[in-house]
């Protein structure tokens, strides 16, 4: 057992599954283990579910959903989160799971960095292409001020009420921070490479009314260096489009250059890897740790397609590997949820109570 588990800490919780990423394929292993009476636990490190489909393409039609010839990204994630409620998951949301680590009677230590920690009898793994990170400052020695004075999320908005703000990026969060600290903000400048923006036009329009009444400016240019005063950031040096060198004094500075995947903890776990994802048979979706299931984006098969579709599929199989892990004396028979009482009666669609 590891040292994270020394007495000194409260006892983790034991729970029956974890599943680990609640991007589309999470959201319905929610649902294939709730119809065969499994409760789960699942954690994203995002702070949202939905994964690539929130993050990357809220808006974008989706056209190959089976019976629903065209669905929203982030519709069909409300859709599964809905599909999903009558199961009461236990969401654990923007917190990466750090350490997965098997104990002696078979069942799973899992431990997040924000300090959620649980003891599941199975695991399943949704990682798809890995947790999102925030795409960093790429500025030798910014480590030193993360979190104190450069920041790539806002955690309190009132942190930066009456501070000398630089905002960098041209994306939505940027200019949805820009538009909202403007005038709470001593100072505001948003610097960004170029004189477009890719956020929504009515936020842009917004930043640039701001602008031309003087509570703000924009700074067409790239960073290239950092000023310290007394081991205090004092701003960043910027090489603007039109060819000047200047610098732009700030107390914080918040960078939202986008997020980008990594595979991360999930790659040290010790499961068998191909190409960075992770190997299962297509009869149970389990991984080379047995009880340590894998769908979705994140595994890797003969013929595998990362398609939406084929995770669904995949978590149903699973759902049923894993009733068969934790409860191995169980019968096994396939039930329709159109004629099951007691599948009706978990979805909370029975009209009379039956066991
Ligand atoms: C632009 C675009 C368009 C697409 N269009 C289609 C389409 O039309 N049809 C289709 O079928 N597919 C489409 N896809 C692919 C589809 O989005 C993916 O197949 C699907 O999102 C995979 O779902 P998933 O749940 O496996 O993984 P993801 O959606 O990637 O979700 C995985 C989640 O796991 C979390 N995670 C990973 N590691 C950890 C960790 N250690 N701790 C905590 N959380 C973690 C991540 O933060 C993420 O939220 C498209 C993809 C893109 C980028």
């Amino acid at each position: 057992m590891s040292d994270i588990l020394s007495a000194a800490q409260a006892a983790p919780t034991p729970v029956e599954t974890v599943i680990i990423g609640a991007g589309p394929v999470g959201l319905f292993q929610i649902f294939e283990l709730g119809l065969l009476g499994i409760n789960a636990h699942i954690i994203d490190s995002l702070a949202q579910a939905g994964g690539q489909c929130t993050e990357l393409y809220p808006d974008k039609p989706i056209y190959d959903i089976p019976a629903l010839p065209i669905c929203g990204a982030q519709e069909l994630i409300d859709r599964l989160l809905e599909q999903a409620k009558p199961f009461h998951a236990t969401f654990h949301l923007g917190q990466e799971v750090t350490e997965v680590q098997p104990l002696e009677d078979g069942k799973f230590h899992v431990a997040t960095a924000a300090g959620t920690r649980l003891i599941a009898g199975a695991l399943v793994i949704a990682g798809g292409v890995g947790s999102f990170q925030p795409r960093r400052l790429a500025l030798p020695g910014v480590e030193e001020f993360e979190g104190r004075q450069v920041h790539y999320r806002v955690k309190a908005a009132t942190d930066f009420h009456g501070r000398d703000l630089l905002i960098c990026g041209g994306g939505d969060s940027a200019l949805d921070w820009t538009v909202d600290l403007c005038e709470k903000a001593r100072s505001l400048t948003l610097l960004h490479r170029r004189a477009e923006f890719r956020a929504a036009p009515a936020t842009v329009a917004r930043m640039r009314e701001l602008v031309d009444s003087g509570k703000m400016r924009i700074v067409e240019g790239i960073a290239n260096g950092m000023r310290k005063h007394n081991d205090r950031l004092a701003g960043l040096d910027v090489h603007t489009a039109d060819g000047r060198d200047v610098h732009i004094p700030a107390e914080h500075v918040l960078a939202f250059y986008g997020l980008h995947p990594k595979l991360g903890p999930i790659a040290e776990w010790g499961m068998e890897l191909e190409k960075r994802a992770l190997k299962v048979d297509t009869e149970k979706f389990q991984t080379s740790i047995p009880g340590i299931f894998a769908v979705g984006d994140i595994n890797t098969y003969p013929g595998k397609k990362k398609l939406i579709l084929s995770g669904f599929h995949e978590a149903a199989l699973a759902a049923f590997a894993i009733q068969h892990h934790l409860f191995p004396e169980k019968r096994q028979f396939l039930q329709y949820t159109t004629t099951s009482p007691i599948m009706q009666k978990r979805l909370g669609v029975a009209e009379t109570d039956t066991h």
